[in-house]
């Protein structure tokens, strides 16, 4: 028969790379922990119409990137989640989560885009984001910029670079937008076809092309910068007052602007050079307007968001993944029959004293000699074997032997068993 194989950039997590995943995400929860972060859970599927309001329909995710599909049942348009902030955004609306106050909170699992895979960009790749819904100051913005650095430094990354940049207010945005307009229109033939329909569309966006033939181009436009006000710009200036009093270096990025239309002050990515083409482990920024543009009432919020993939593809490379636990203490042979009942039961009552045990199951159902299944043993990482055959059983008893240190193995009464498991565990 035909096999059937996993869709195209979405992949399969193998028992291998599990242990690097774990210990990820047991980093993660100590880190927003730390920080004093909520987790939120939101459906993987939602209305098409969230994510058009909440990312903008002129950005690479909504003209292109987005899984949707009509519900054959009642016909509504929905979409596999590209991103968490618009569901994070609707949710809190929806259970008016910041009616006494501001509300810290994270989020983690598969996003999905239609995008060519390659390393490190895949078509259901997973996040970890935090926002930090109704907070206005530059200290949260400070704040969540130092948990990523802590992050980094937690996971032993190295190489890792904080890009920073201002996007002022709409108002200061129009007024650049014009100089842009008028830029890239003296120039309208250096523009390639995506930048040309931009102009019309989103010219911002011209700035976030990956083109190499723009660069020249892009690197000579007038810079948002120059048309902050006072206020925005003050407000630019505290956080990295902020940043530097932490040690947090950064670099100031004029063109960075981010591939989310809902974006307004501060902006930033961490980049790396250690990842090729796909060097950009997070991202995230300030983004007061989405609140009251997804039908809440005005509040102001910030956050990022990490691909999962990319930092753990950095994790390898720094060589920051901890060896990983054995599976199992204790690796229980026998030899069927009357042995197999009492090795289950033995290897019940060590795991109900929360020992991990594997019990040893022959692949075609028959038993194996010793001398094979003490490979398997072996192989399993256990710190002990414990051996029951017919001799051990006539006599009550089983052995017990350290695969990893002495090697040495003696016999012990089956009702002294789980002391005995412990005593030699402790010792090894
Ligand atoms: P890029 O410019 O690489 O396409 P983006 O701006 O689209 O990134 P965001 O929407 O900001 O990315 O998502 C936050 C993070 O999620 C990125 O910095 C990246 O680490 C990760 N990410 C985004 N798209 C993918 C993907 N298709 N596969 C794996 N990781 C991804
Ligand atoms: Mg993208």
């Amino acid at each position: 028969m035909q096999k059937i194989n996993a869709i195209r950039g979405m992949n399969d997590l193998l028992p291998k790379d599990a242990a690097a995943w774990s210990y990820l995400e047991r980093t993660l929860a100590d880190l927003t922990r730390a920080y004093g972060y909520e987790q939120i859970r939101t459906p993987i599927v939602e209305a098409t119409a969230l994510f058009q309001r909440g990312i903008g329909e002129v950005t690479d995710i909504v003209e292109k990137e987005m899984y949707s599909f009509e519900d054959r049942l009642n016909g509504e348009q929905l979409t596999l989640r590209p991103e968490g902030t618009a569901a994070v955004v609707r949710a809190s609306i929806e259970h008016n989560l910041i009616y006494d106050g501001p509300k810290r909170l994270w989020y983690t699992g598969p996003m999905f885009r239609h995008e060519r895979p390659q390393r490190g960009r895949y078509r259901q790749f997973h996040q970890f984001g935090i926002e930090a819904l109704g907070f206005a100051g530059p200290d949260i913005d400070a704040e969540i910029i130092l948990m990523g650095q802590r992050l980094w430094d937690e996971l032993g990354l190295q190489g890792v670079r904080l890009e920073l940049n201002s996007l002022g207010e709409a108002a200061e945005r129009t007024a650049h937008r014009q100089a842009l307009v008028e830029y890239f229109t003296q120039h309208h033939v250096q523009l390639d076809e995506d930048s040309q329909r931009r102009l019309q569309t989103n010219p911002l966006r011209i700035l976030d092309s990956k083109n190499p033939s723009m660069q020249t181009l892009i690197e000579g436009a007038p810079k948002l910068l120059e048309f902050l006000g006072s206020e925005s710009l003050a407000h630019f200036e505290a956080v990295q007052t902020l940043l530097k009093a932490n040690n947090i270096p950064f670099k100031i990025n004029p063109r960075l602007v981010r591939g989310l239309d809902y974006y307004n002050l501060t902006v930033f990515e961490w980049t790396t050079e250690a990842l090729g083409a796909q060097g950009t482990i997070a991202g995230g920024g300030r983004y007061d307007p989405l609140m009251e543009r997804m039908g809440g009432k005005s509040a102001p919020a910030c956050g990022w968001a990490m691909g999962m993939e990319r930092v753990l593809d950095l994790m390898a490379i720094s060589k920051s993944v901890p060896e990983s636990d054995p599976v199992c203490d204790v690796y229980v042979l026998h030899q069927g029959g009357d042995t197999l009942v009492q090795a289950m039961i033995a290897a019940e009552a060590l795991r109900s004293a929360g020992i991990d045990v594997i019990l040893h199951c022959p692949p075609d159902g028959q038993s194996a000699s010793f001398k094979s299944q003490m490979k398997k043993a072996d192989a399993s990482g256990a710190q002990l074997a414990l051996i029951i055959g017919p001799d051990e059983l006539a006599s009550d008893e089983a052995q017990l032997k350290d695969l990893r240190g002495t090697g040495e193995q003696h016999a012990v009464p089956l009702s002294g068993l789980l002391a005995a498991v412990v005593d030699a565990l402790v010792d090894s």
